[in-house]
């Protein structure tokens, strides 16, 4: 949507039914007004057209016509324009010099009104057809820029908002840049210290304060990585790599990523697939990050002695990938939250941004799949998410394992 379009839509729905011309204005940044559309019925007029002025300045004192409107907000109707209305006008000359021009038998003007701000204002004239407005025609010119108005102020708002995404965008990828070259700065120096003088006799405390920075530094590049992403998902610039993978082997891969992390916490893994190899059309990359991040989750928030299980099956004529823990559950209310961005349960010990499950959503849905999650309180969580399928080969085991789903 942009405005421009709808401003040109608008002078040209209003010829020949309406006007015999017709033009929007539109109020720009500062105390200008700009010519945005112009429709003539006379097509031998056009070049009177393209002579109007394209912009002019606002005043507050104009008596009669656009700048009127602008100021007041108010419409205006002149049935006939006469001798006396052109003197009356003669204070601001442009007007009368327009009417002039367009050879005006009669006009309205209505001012573009949305959430309380005038936006510009429209102007109908009648000339060659003789017509005279009354009434009827300014209810009509009304409800039409009415409507319009709201249009025109949506296609700006998205327009913004677009803008906005695309600036903290670029903000985003420049802060996660320069951030990230001392970081990793930092990174390599807890990384030598830990090597060198943490690891000789008595440099215990060395060791200590170097892990505890690696692990500050590992904190603050994830989180500056879910930005990063974070924001171009928001704009829609997130580039994928499509290419054929095997599901059942990015799984296999997620969970030995997760294993040391998941065992030294003494949970139990399993993967359980129904298809020996399942294909999906992805970018591997962040399939695993999404994979990476459920287990991740799911290990958070799993106590010692618990299961989590991962496993590729095909529903549907697609590939849906699930995780699931015997951790400790999600509250009923909480659960239709959990995918928002920023949102973490109160309680919640985790020191993570509260951006992993919207980033996961956000790239399971640009690869065109969904995700959900299914939990009981107190007895664990299951996260699914479904890509686009492109093969599958059973296995022959297949009906065993997926009676073992089910159990
Ligand atoms: P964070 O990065 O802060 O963990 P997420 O978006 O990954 O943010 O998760 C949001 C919230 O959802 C978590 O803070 C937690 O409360 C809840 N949650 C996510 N996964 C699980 C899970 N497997 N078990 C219980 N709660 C979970």
């Amino acid at each position: 949507p942009d405005p421009h379009g709808m401003y040109t839509l608008l002078a040209h729905l209003a010829v020949p039914d309406l006007a015999d011309w017709c033009l929007v204005d539109a109020l720009e940044q500062g105390n200008w007004v700009s010519r945005v559309a112009v429709a003539c019925l006379d097509p031998t007029q056009q070049e009177r057209a393209a002579a109007l002025p394209q912009r002019m300045e606002r005043r507050d004192d104009a008596p009669v016509g656009l700048l009127r409107v602008l100021r007041t907000g108010e419409p205006e109707l002149v049935p006939a324009v006469t001798d006396s209305l052109l003197r009356a006008a003669a204070a601001e000359p442009a007007h009368p010099a327009l009417l002039r021009t367009l050879q005006a038998r009669s006009y309205m003007i209505i001012p573009l009104r949305a959430r309380g701000n005038t936006l510009g204002a429209v102007t109908f004239v009648a000339s060659g057809s003789g017509r005279r407005y009354g009434p009827d025609d300014l209810a009509l010119a009304e409800d039409l820029c009415l409507r319009a108005s709201l249009a025109i102020d949506n296609a700006r708002l998205v327009g913004e908002s677009r803008r906005a995404a695309r600036a903290r965008e670029d903000l985003l990828a420049v802060v996660s840049h320069d951030l990230k070259n001392p970081l990793g700065v930092v990174q390599l120096g807890s990384a030598l210290l830990l090597r060198g003088p943490g690891a000789r006799p008595g440099g215990e405390m060395v060791a200590k304060q170097a892990t505890r920075i690696q692990d500050a530094t590992d904190r603050m590049s994830r989180l500056i990585s879910d930005l990063l992403d974070w924001g171009r998902l928001e704009a829609g610039g997130l580039p994928l790599e499509l290419g054929e993978h095997s599901m059942t082997a990015l799984v296999t891969e997620a969970m030995d990523a997760i294993r040391p992390l998941a065992e030294a916490k003494g949970l139990h893994l399993h993967t359980r697939s129904t298809e020996d190899d399942v294909r999906a059309k992805c970018d591997r990359t962040r399939v695993l990050q999404v994979l990476g991040n459920l287990l991740g989750n799911a290990v958070k928030f799993t106590p010692p002695g618990g299961d989590l299980e991962a496993g590729v099956s095909v529903l549907n004529g697609e590939v849906c990938i699930h995780v699931r823990d015997t951790g400790s559950g999600i509250d009923p209310e909480a659960l239709p939250h959990i995918f928002d961005r920023y949102w973490q349960a109160r309680d919640a010990a985790s020191r993570g941004t509260g951006l992993g499950l919207a980033i996961a959503k956000g790239l399971v849905e640009a690869h065109g799949g969904h995700i959900h999650a299914r939990s009981t309180k107190g007895e664990g969580s299951t996260f699914s998410f479904t890509l686009p399928l492109t093969g599958v080969s059973t296995a022959p085991h297949s009906s065993a394992s997926r009676a073992r789903l089910d159990a």
